[in-house]
């Protein structure tokens, strides 16, 4: 079984036909995905759409893959966040059914939506929301290696573990997350012709990564252009095992036994 550790399902591009997509990555191996929630409005609506959900061996025709999920605020969604954001975020963590995890959380210097102290001051908040719960923490980070490294470092001395997802290779942002006991995620960005992290992928410890889509964004060669979904995810598998030279099979059930190990809430 294979698990999709980052996917966007409250996203309206999964709006129309979610049952389907969840059963046609149940058909494929996946099964299970986590949510990732942007917003504390979306985390909302992650934890509605979960609730609505059939059970996954219920009556519907196919049975679905098994969904968890998170809550947090994206670097793009950071500016001016009020003060009653750590409270709120807190409340919505704990809810039924519980969160997996804290975020995703992070910084983005490359569409500089949000100011910089801003993306800061949430990511810093949420660390520390994480180190109050005892989650993990989901991280997005694109264009700021250096300024990610001390506070993964310092979350890592903190003893709050974290995952750098979608992660494009940099090495020196790797041994950093090493050093502080993280993980990393690979994307559908492994199977582009322009990838250049192969050594990345080659040198990660097998317990120390994991798989994920970040649908309906990045999806794998050959769906490339098209709505990424949890049943692409074989294609990053036979990508990463290619450049790992490892089989397919122990690359789905080390990344399988690495997600349960980093999101202990998961249940399935
Ligand atoms: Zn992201
Ligand atoms: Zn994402």
């Amino acid at each position: 079984m294979l698990i999709d550790t980052h996917c966007h399902l409250s996203h309206e591009r999964f709006a129309s036909d979610l049952l389907d997509v969840l059963s046609r990555a149940a058909s494929a191996g996946v099964g299970g995905v986590v949510s990732i929630a942007s917003t504390l409005d979306d985390a909302v609506a992650v934890r509605r759409l979960l609730a609505e959900l059939p059970e996954p061996d219920g009556d519907a025709p196919t049975p679905r893959c098994h969904v968890a999920r998170t809550a947090g605020i994206h670097p793009h969604h950071a500016a001016d966040i009020p003060t009653e954001s750590r409270r709120r975020l807190l409340d919505e963590l704990a809810r039924t059914p519980r969160a997996v995890a804290v975020g995703e959380c992070g910084l983005d210097f490359h569409y500089d939506f949000a100011p910089p102290a801003a993306q800061r001051a949430a990511f810093q908040l949420q660390i520390e929301v994480a180190s109050e719960t005892g989650l993990p923490l989901v991280v997005h980070c694109r264009e700021a290696e250096s300024e990610m490294t001390p506070m993964v470092q310092e979350a890592g001395e903190a003893g709050v573990p974290g995952v750098l997802h979608c992660f494009p290779g940099d090495l020196k942002l790797l041994e950093t997350a090493m050093d502080a006991g993280w993980m990393v995620s690979f994307t559908g960005l492994v199977t582009f012709r322009s990838f250049d992290g192969i050594e990345a992928v080659q040198r990660v410890p097998d317990d120390r990564y994991m798989l994920e889509t970040d649908g309906p964004y990045m999806a794998p060669t050959p769906h490339r252009g098209k709505r990424n979904e949890p049943a692409f995810v074989p294609w990053i598998r036979d990508k990463v095992a290619e450049i790992r030279g490892q089989e397919p099979e122990s690359v789905a059930s080390t990344t399988t036994a690495n997600a349960r190990a980093f999101f202990p809430e998961l249940g399935f």
